[in-house]
Formats: C-alpha cells, sequence, structure tokens
C-alpha cells in the first residue's frame, strides 16, 4: 500500500498507562471513535473493545499485551499503544514506554494515584518520558479533581498544571469542562459526546479559573522570559504563548498538563487529543538514540542511515512479527539490513503498521515510526542498522522471575509441541523464561507471579492446542552470602592431552541489596594477565547463576581476585573460568550463606466492617501492615506479605469479605527468609 508518511514533526509515539481498571481501554476506544478510526466504541463489558483483542484479555477484562494502533488528529499522525496495568505484565509496559515519546497517565477520579500508577510514573521517570494526565469516572459519585492533583504533586512529585476542569450540572452529572487556556468551556450535549459545543465558563466555576490560571501562567512563566516580562507588566500572555511555553515545560518533564472528564461517557476527550499535539513531543523533539558501544548519537532523520529497535516479538499461526521503532533512516520492504547483535544480514520481507489485530501492509517506516516486520527471526531487544552503518541500542532488560511453575504435557505426545510453544511464549515475553528442575528434568515455567504464569498456561491451551498439568507454584528464592571468605583454588589436569592449568586467590562476600556482582581486579604486579582475570568473572557469573543452597542463584555479592599464578603451556581462559567458577562455589559455601525470598506490597481495599478480619489473616502470612486509611466508605490496608504467603490470596480475600475487598500485589524487596518459614517453604 503507498500512503502518506507523515512529516516527523506531525508524528507522536504515545503510550496510555495507569493502574488497572482506570480506563485506558475505554479511554482508546474512545480515542479511536473521535478520531475517525472506528464507528461506534466497544465495551469491555462487552469483550468487544479494538484493543482488547486477544481472546483471553476478553473473557478476563483485562489488557496484557501492548496493542498498537494508529490514528490522526488535526494532521497529525497518533501511534498509540494501550499498555497492561497488572504489574505481572511490567514487561511490556519497560518495552513500551522505551520505544515511546510520550505518554498519557489515566487516573481514576475516585482511588486518585493508587499503587500502580506509582510503579508505571517511575518507569516513565527512568525512560525520561513527557506525561499528560487524564482525571478520568469523573462522573463517579466521590470523584475528587483536587485529590488527584495533591496526589501527583505529593507522590509522584510531579508540578501538575490542570488545564482543563470538570463542569457538572446541579443533578450531578458531567456536562463539560472549563478550558483554562482558552478561558472559556466545551460542553457535550449529546450522549456520545461527538460534537464538542463552546460556550461560556459558569459563573460558580470563575474563582477556580482564577486560581488555576494563576498556577498555569506561573509555570509558564518559568519557561518563556519574554512570557515572564508580559506577566510583569500587568498584560495577560495570549493562549499560544501559553501554549508554546507548556510545551516546552512538558517535553523536558517540568511539568504535567493535567486534563479532565469521562471516557465511559464521552466527555473531555477531544480537549485531552488536542493537548496530545500540542504539548507531547514528536520524534525530532526526543534526545537523539545514541550507539551503546561507541558513545554516538543518530539524529531522528530519514536521510541518516537507518537504525531501528525490535521491541517485541510475537507469534502467530503465519510465523513470527517483530514490532519495531525506527529511530532514523528508513525500513524498506526488499532492502538489505543487518540484525546488530546477532551480526546476521537480512533482506526486509513483509513491512506492516497495524491496527490492533488488524495489519496493513506498507513498503517503508521511516524514522519516527513505529510498525512490525513479518518472518525475521529476530528477539526482543535487537537493533536493526544499515549495512556498513552499524549501531547498537541499548536493548531491553526483563525483569528476574519470582515465581516457577512445573509444567507436564497431559499426553505423552504432546512433549515436542509443548517444548515449540514454550520456546515460542518465552521468545515473545522476555519476563517468561523456561527452566529445568535439576532433580526431577521437569520443565519449569519461571515468571512475574501468579496471574502472569495462569495465563502462560491458559495460552499453551487456547493457542498452542497443548493441555498441561501443572505442580505447586514455587517461589523463586535468592542466596547472598553473610560474611567475607578468601579462598584459594589450584585447577590442575596434566594426564593425558593438553593440560590446564589456572591458579587464583580470591576473596568474596556480602555486597548491598541490589547490587548484583560487584567485581574488582586486586592483582598486583601482573600475575595474571587481564584476559585470564575476565574469564574468572565470567566462572563467577556462572556459579552465581547455578545457585547455593538447593539452586537458588546467589545475589548482592563483592568478590575480588586477589593473586594467581600461570602456566606457560597450559594455562587458558576455559581453565581460569573453572577455575572462577570452582574458587567462588567453596568460598560462598563457607561464606555464611543467607536465603532471600520476595516481599510483595499488599494493598487491600475492603469495607470497614472487615477491616479485623483481613488484618488477624495478614498476620497469620507473615505480613507486616504498614497502615491504614480511608478513601470514602472503603478502608486501605497497606501491608508487606512474603510471595510465598500470598499464593491463593484472591479467594482467600473473597471468602473473608464475602467478596467485597480488592487487592493489589506489588514486589518489593528481597529479605532473608526466617528459619521456620524456610523449612516449610524450601525443607532446608
Ligand atoms: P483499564 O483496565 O485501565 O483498561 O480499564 P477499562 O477501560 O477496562 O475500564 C475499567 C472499568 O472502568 C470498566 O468497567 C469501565 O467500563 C469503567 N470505566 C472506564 N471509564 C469510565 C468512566 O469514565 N466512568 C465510569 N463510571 N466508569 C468507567
Amino acid at each position: 500500500m503507498t500512503r502518506l508518511v507523515p512529516s516527523i514533526d506531525r508524528i507522536r509515539n504515545l503510550g496510555i498507562i495507569a493502574h488497572v481498571d482506570a480506563g485506558k481501554t475505554t479511554l482508546t476506544e474512545r480515542i479511536l471513535l473521535y478520531t475517525g478510526r472506528i464507528h461506534t466504541a466497544g465495551d469491555v463489558h462487552e469483550g468487544n473493545t479494538t484493543t482488547d483483542c486477544d481472546p483471553i484479555e476478553q473473557t478476563k477484562g483485562i489488557t496484557i499485551m501492548a496493542a498498537a494502533v494508529t490514528c490522526d488528529w488535526r494532521s497529525h499522525c497518533i501511534h498509540l499503544i494501550d499498555t497492561p496495568g497488572h504489574v505481572d505484565f511490567t514487561i511490556e509496559v519497560e518495552r513500551s514506554l522505551r520505544v515511546l515519546d510520550g505518554a498519557v497517565c489515566v487516573l481514576d477520579a475516585v482511588a486518585g494515584v493508587e499503587p500502580q500508577t506509582e510503579t508505571v510514573w517511575r518507569q516513565a521517570d527512568r525512560h525520561q518520558v513527557p506525561r499528560l494526565c487524564f482525571v478520568n469516572k469523573l462522573d463517579r459519585p466521590g470523584a475528587d479533581m483536587e485529590r488527584c492533583l495533591r496526589g501527583l504533586r505529593e507522590r509522584l512529585g510531579a508540578r501538575p498544571i490542570a488545564i482543563t476542569w470538570p463542569i457538572w450540572d446541579d443533578g450531578g452529572r458531567l456536562i463539560g469542562v472549563v478550558d483554562v487556556i482558552e478561558e472559556k468551556a466545551w460542553f457535550w450535549d449529546d450522549e456520545d459526546g461527538m460534537v464538542c459545543r463552546a460556550g461560556p465558563v459558569p459563573a460558580q466555576l470563575f474563582d477556580n479559573l482564577r486560581t488555576l490560571r494563576e498556577l498555569l501562567v506561573e509555570a509558564c512563566a518559568d519557561e518563556d522570559s519574554a512570557l515572564l516580562e508580559v506577566v510583569v507588566h500587568g498584560g495577560e500572555p495570549s493562549p499560544a504563548a501559553l501554549r508554546a511555553a507548556l510545551r516546552q515545560a512538558t517535553i523536558h518533564g517540568r511539568a504535567v498538563p493535567v486534563l479532565c472528564g469521562s471516557a465511559y461517557h464521552n466527555r473531555g476527550v477531544q480537549p485531552l487529543l488536542d493537548a496530545v499535539v500540542d504539548y507531547l513531543p514528536s520524534p525530532i523533539d526526543r534526545a537523539p538514540v545514541r550507539d551503546v558501544e561507541h558513545d554516538r548519537a543518530r539524529p531522528p532523520d530519514r536521510t541518516a542511515p537507518l537504525a531501528a529497535l525490535g521491541f517485541k516479538v510475537s507469534f502467530d499461526a503465519y510465523g513470527q512479527m517483530t514490532f519495531v521503532r525506527v529511530y532514523s533512516g528508513v525500513l524498506e520492504r526488499g532492502a538489505q539490513v543487518t540484525a546488530v547483535r546477532s551480526g546476521r544480514t537480512f533482506r526486509v520481507g513483509r513491512l506492516v503498521q497495524l491496527q490492533a489485530n488488524q495489519r496493513h501492509d506498507v513498503d517503508r517506516l521511516e524514522a519516527g515510526e513505529i510498525g512490525a516486520l513479518l518472518g525475521a527471526p529476530l528477539t526482543t531487544g535487537e537493533t536493526l542498522a544499515a549495512p556498513g552503518h552499524v549501531i547498537v541500542l541499548e536493548s531491553i532488560v526483563a525483569p528476574e522471575p519470582m515465581m516457577r511453575l512445573a509444567v507436564e504435557p497431559k499426553t505423552k505426545g504432546d512433549r515436542e509441541r509443548l517444548a515449540l510453544a514454550l520456546s515460542r511464549m518465552v521468545a515473545a515475553d522476555p519476563s517468561l523464561r523456561l527452566e529445568s528442575d535439576r532433580d526431577t528434568g521437569q520443565s519449569l515455567l519461571a515468571g512475574m507471579g501468579q496471574l502472569h504464569l495462569d495465563i502462560a498456561v491458559e495460552r499453551l491451551a487456547r493457542e498452542h492446542g497443548v493441555d498441561v498439568i501443572t505442580g505447586r507454584p514455587l517461589v523463586a528464592f535468592r542466596t547472598t552470602l553473610g560474611r567475607t571468605v578468601q579462598r584459594e583454588l589450584r585447577h590442575v589436569k596434566q594426564s593425558g592431552g593438553p593440560g590446564q592449568y589456572a591458579h587464583v586467590v580470591i576473596e568474596v562476600g556480602p555486597a548491598s541489596r541490589g547490587a548484583g556482582l560487584i567485581f574488582e581486579d586486586r592483582i598486583r604486579g601482573g600475575s595474571i594477565p587481564r584476559g585470564y582475570v575476565a574469564a574468572v568473572a565470567a566462572g563467577v557469573r556462572e556459579a552465581m547463576s547455578d545457585g547455593l543452597c538447593g539452586g537458588h542463584p546467589v545475589v548482592d555479592v563483592r568478590v575480588a581476585v586477589l593473586d594467581g599464578s600461570t602456566h606457560p603451556n597450559d594455562s587458558s581462559e576455559l581453565a581460569f573460568k573453572i577455575a572462577g567458577a570452582r574458587a567462588f562455589r567453596l568460598a560462598a559455601e563457607e561464606a555464611a550463606p543467607i536465603v532471600l525470598e520476595p516481599i510483595m506490597l499488599l494493598e487491600v481495599t475492603c469495607p470497614e466492617d472487615e477491616v479485623g478480619a483481613v488484618i488477624g489473616d495478614l498476620g497469620r502470612r507473615r505480613a507486616q501492615v504498614l497502615g491504614l486509611d480511608a478513601r470514602g466508605v472503603d478502608r486501605i490496608i497497606r501491608a508487606e506479605v512474603p510471595l510465598a504467603e500470598s499464593f491463593g490470596y484472591a479467594g482467600a480475600l473473597s471468602a473473608l469479605t464475602h467478596g467485597r475487598g480488592r487487592f493489589v500485589l506489588e514486589p518489593g524487596r528481597y529479605e532473608p527468609i526466617p528459619v521456620e518459614a524456610r523449612v516449610r517453604a524450601i525443607g532446608a
């Protein structure tokens, strides 16, 4: 298909991020409706939305995979990704934020800033993605715009600037919004919100408008000295000047424009689309991508050589599809490109742009665009470059799994199909891993949590036609060291054939939580050459991932190579790698190893009369209650609970609260497991 490629400053690559249930999918559906992409909006209750097109998503009513859609607004091309809110699918949010230029963070006006709002906000901070906020569900009783703004300021450390404000009628119905920049109001008279009528600001909102304008003008004056001059001399800055200054503040993360409405009731969405165009960056407003190996930048320019990142892989009956973001140059059908990490050069086959589960063939994807490549066997995080102009873009890091589940096919004949299905699922989702039990040889599926693994098992049956029997969920424990130990080791093999000789003295000990491995070369006088020290480090890494105390990977240790010697003929990198691994294992066993377990942050929402029962049950689960807050008639209990004790919590909470309790679990940190619990959990 030939199509008009938008000029790069008219592209918006945009993610919608939020706590689960804030209304991302509903909002996406309305965006598609008002941009003319669809003619009737789907409903998450009916399971017919455009982005939740996966059967599992439709039956569960949640978004699991980030879906990509493209639409137009005011002659701008918006590539939009609806991301999942549940923390078990955090890799989807992570890789989407990696390739997006901006995000809309949706808040539930009643709940305000929620735990996963905080998680996705921090992820967006980490990727320096500029944001807008949409305060949704303002039609609901208990909706509180002020509290949402306070939450953004106090919990997320943002500078929120409200640029629309809700207008309710006397019966409490949301009928429109005040436009703070234009100082007028927008009203929606029709049910489906297609027509947005301008009108005067209702008199009872004059005071609000004055306060909101002061905050807006102050933020804009901080950005733009000419605008400051106007204000200092008592003038009124023009809407265009305010918009330009607010755009700069947003792009540089110094302010967050906040809009409001109700996606479900079709109110407030068009001003949000205007704000996407007015304030969120185009690809040329973002810092150019850098080559991680040579510290060179590549401009977001279609005339530069190709640089693109494969950020997601999926499979269907026709084979593999790799989602790509093109940063510079052009990815063109039929052209030769190099997959930099694998070192392979291949010819680009079919290229498509996506409308949720529909594909439209295109001939080229230019700098700034997002699309997908069919057929090529690429992995997540691969860089595509023009041959001869190689660049290595930062890859995508998957979080470490926290839970495992043994899986076995129900029928023996399915063994091969299971292996193929699992290998495809793992390629598509880097936060899912395939391991094997070192004692029984059984296949273990490792993932982020119970929901993640439950859905993986459901996918095996539905999409790959393989029914499996699963074991008890197992916690992914880790180990670290309690004290510092030195160890000398000689690895010598001189009987027949070429010999092996490596001699090392190493010191191992604890490092701070989250440090991973801190490796130091403390060799004096070159007793072992550099290359062999690197081989020792590789051996140590291998031994760490093999694990201690029954195979739990070792984390947060400091390892130093102090001394050693070589043999003129028999020393090699391999010999030093083996010596490093053996020395580490022996030293670590003497260094008072400690088993660590994942501790989750838990937030339970329940009616007041159930609080006692919920807290009593948490006590039996080794939980620590951190706080109890009120939100309207609900009570919010915040606690820390070991992951091992959280299995089956959904059913338990439902029974305790007669189905009225809700909860969110988020990964917190790793802590030493108490001895009694350790004996119960791992029998050692
Ligand atoms: P997501 O999990 O963030 O994608 O949220 P969904 O779009 O699936 O919506 C979660 C629930 O909130 C569904 O029951 C929606 O119908 C409902 N919802 C979404 N937007 C609104 C709104 O503006 N007002 C009200 N009252 N409900 C909404």
